[in-house]
C-alpha cells in the first residue's frame, strides 16, 4: 500500500512501473457507496505490487477519509444527525483508538508507506 504519486518502491528502492488498475468500493456518509479505481504499481526490481491509494481514503479502511476524520475531531458521534449508527460505534472507537497512526498518514501521505 503506497501513497499516490509514489515513484520508488518502499521495499527495495526500485523504480516502479504501472501494472493495472482494480476497483474497490468505499463507504462514505448517508450509508453510501462509490467504486474507485485503484492503480496498481509493480517494481521493476522486486516484482511486488503495490496499490496505491487515493489522497481521500486511508489504508485498510472502507470509509473516506473526510468521514473517518470528522470523527476523530469529534464532529461526527454516534448521536450526530444522519450519522446515527453509522459507522457503528465500535468502528468510532476503532478509528480513535488509532488516531494518531491515521494522522501520522495522512501528513506523510506524500512518500512512504503503511505499517
Ligand atoms: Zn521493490
Amino acid at each position: 500500500m503506497i501513497a499516490k504519486n509514489m515513484s520508488v518502491c518502499p521495499l527495495c528502492g526500485g523504480p516502479l512501473k504501472y501494472y493495472d488498475s482494480v476497483k474497490r468500493v468505499v463507504r462514505t456518509k448517508g450509508r453510501a457507496t462509490k467504486w474507485i479505481k485503484i492503480r496498481r504499481m509493480k517494481c521493476e526490481k522486486c516484482n511486488h505490487v503495490h496499490r496505491e491509494l487515493p489522497k481521500f481514503i486511508f489504508p485498510y479502511k472502507q470509509y473516506e477519509m473526510e468521514m473517518i476524520l470528522g470523527v476523530l475531531e469529534g464532529f461526527i458521534t454516534p448521536n450526530t444527525y444522519g450519522y446515527e449508527d453509522y459507522p457503528c460505534e465500535m468502528t468510532m472507537l476503532r478509528w480513535t483508538a488509532q488516531k494518531s497512526q491515521l494522522l501520522l498518514w495522512k501528513q506523510n501521505s506524500k512518500g512512504g508507506c503503511f505499517k
